[in-house]
């Protein structure tokens, strides 16, 4: 497995791999687990090299305590890749991408990242365009692969190659769960150990509010998992939406032939936990 600090000596290895060579990326932070494991193998599937990237991205965090505080284990994650069958590990500084700006571009995601995640942490989307495009433009993959675990990510992403015409495959990739059914993040690290027993609980409910949205109006759904988490001592809700897995739009009837969405956030002390589950009825 090759490592790069440098773009300049990444692409001048990736311009050396045969024309038909089919290249996928898989971008992430770091501190990885099984979730982001299971990116790089389904890359080394459908393409020929895999490059995985591991930058802590500045501009995508609101909180500089998150930032700050934001996992690292580089040995263990270096290793973890090569045994996933990664080719090739960007690792670059915040300098080789930022120079010394750092500041998020501005898009125009058609108003999918007014919602949720973008609501919450404001700036966060700009941060994660402005990164993954830039990351794109150096490796330019055949193919990239995000999970749903970041379902407004993933969207925000495929509008982007989509309004700049990209000519990038953007591939989604389920949730990977921990045993109790937590969704495995970089984050769960910082819970403390009553903070962690307490988390499954976020799956839990999203388990119940997708039985309910069967039978019950929005409305009725979203009362339940509000009051369901006012018991939780641990955790707290800070948003919980039903929206059209498109549009991201919050909901407020059903309608036939529309695939919707649960998306919660839950905040755990000062870790904040995010899931999503399919609504079908
Ligand atoms: P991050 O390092 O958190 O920026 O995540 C890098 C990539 O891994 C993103 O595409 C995430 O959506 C994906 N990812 C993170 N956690 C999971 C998970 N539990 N299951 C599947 N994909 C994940």
């Amino acid at each position: 497995m090759r490592i790069y600090r440098s773009k300049r000596f990444l692409q001048a290895y990736l311009k050396r791999l045969p024309l038909e060579n089919k290249v996928g990326f898989v971008p992430t932070m770091g501190a990885l687990h099984d979730g982001h494991l299971s990116l790089v193998k389904n890359a080394k599937n459908s393409c020929n090299t895999v490059v995985a990237s591991i930058f802590v991205n500045p501009t995508q965090f609101d909180r500089k305590e998150d930032l700050d505080q934001y996992p690292s284990t580089l040995e263990a994650d270096l290793k973890a890749l090569q045994k996933a069958g990664c080719d090739v590990v960007f690792i670059p500084t915040v300098k080789e991408m930022y120079q010394n700006q750092i500041v998020s571009e501005d898009f125009d995601f058609d108003g999918l990242d007014q919602v949720m995640e973008g609501a919450h942490r404001k700036g966060h989307f700009a941060g994660v365009g402005t990164i993954v495009k830039r990351l794109f433009e150096i490796v330019k993959p055949h193919e990239a692969f995000f999970g749903e675990k970041d379902f407004q990510q993933l969207q925000i992403i495929k509008k982007m190659v989509d309004k700049e015409q990209i000519p990038i495959k953007i591939i989604g990739n389920p949730i990977y769960r921990e045993a109790d059914g937590l969704a495995m993040s970089s984050r769960n690290v910082r819970l403390t150990p009553a903070q962690r027993k307490a988390a499954p609980f976020i799956y839990q409910t999203l388990l119940k509010a997708q039985k309910l949205f069967k039978l019950h109006d929005i409305e009725e759904v979203e009362g339940f998992v509000v009051q369901s988490f006012k018991a939780q001592k641990l955790l707290e809700l800070e948003y919980f939406s039903m929206a059209d897995e498109t549009t991201l739009l919050p909901i407020n009837k059903k309608e036939k032939n529309k695939k919707y969405r649960g998306f919660i956030a839950v905040f755990a002390g000062p870790v904040r936990l995010i899931d999503n589950i399919e609504l079908n009825f």
